[in-house]
């Protein structure tokens, strides 16, 4: 039975190494409701990234070319690099009805706050700073500058991040991933989506 005609935008932010990657993966495996919009980006693909699959890794030239095109719905420089989310596969997703999960900075959820007004907002947070910083050593994929650059960018988005809907504490990532399900699937069963149920009846 399909019970939305639309799907919903979820937009998922937080700092990076707060475990956002393996919340969202392990919150929508299983759920045939849920996609992950795949994003584009200038970084270099890290040892066990795959294209395609974590990132489309492109150029700067290329980039910017999406950019130019309006290809991009929205996008943003972190940490030196640029990043940005494929309009189309977003679009046309939406429209067949699947819910969309955006893993995006502020900047870029801000512009889609601006652009989708009822998109979801959540905020993936570590427990402590001094546990982000654990587990960005322990990842093991950045250089002690770009971690540094990263906990700096980490404290000015829990500065800009006053818009979100939900804030989910990533202690231990099972109950994490639970809690992030739990609010793709109230957010699913509100009234307002569902009104069509009972006028249809
Ligand atoms: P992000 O996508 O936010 O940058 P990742 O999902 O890559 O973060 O996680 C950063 C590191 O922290 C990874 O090595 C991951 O295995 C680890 N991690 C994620 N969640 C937890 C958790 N709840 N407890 C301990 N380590 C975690
Ligand atoms: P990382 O380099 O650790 O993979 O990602 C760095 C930051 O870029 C993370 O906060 C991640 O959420 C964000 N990011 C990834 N893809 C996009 C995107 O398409 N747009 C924007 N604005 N940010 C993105």
């Amino acid at each position: 039975m399909k019970m939305n005609d639309k799907g919903r935008l979820f937009v998922i932010s937080g700092p990076s190494g707060a475990g956002k990657s393996t919340v969202v993966f392990k919150a929508i495996e299983g759920r045939d409701d849920m996609c992950f919009s795949t994003s584009v980006t200038t970084r270099k693909p890290r040892p066990n990234e795959v294209d395609g699959r974590e990132y489309f890794f492109v150029d700067l030239d290329r980039f910017r070319e999406m950019v130019e095109n309006d290809e991009l719905l929205e996008h943003a420089e972190y940490v030196a690099n640029s990043y940005g989310t494929p309009r189309k596969y977003v679009e046309d997703k939406l429209e067949s009805g699947l819910n969309v999960l955006l893993d995006i900075e502020v900047q870029g959820a801000r512009q889609i706050k601006a652009k989708k007004p009822d998109a979801v907002f959540v905020f993936i947070i570590p427990p402590s700073m001094e546990e982000l910083r654990r587990r960005l050593v322990a990842r093991g994929t950045d250089s002690e500058r770009a971690i540094e650059a990263r906990l700096i960018r980490a404290r000015q988005e829990y500065a800009e991040a006053d818009f979100y809907d939900y804030i989910i504490v990533n202690d231990d990532a099972e109950r994490a991933a639970k809690e992030l399900s739990a609010i793709i699937t109230a957010e699913r069963c509100k009234a307002e989506n569902r009104i069509n149920f009972l006028k249809e009846a």
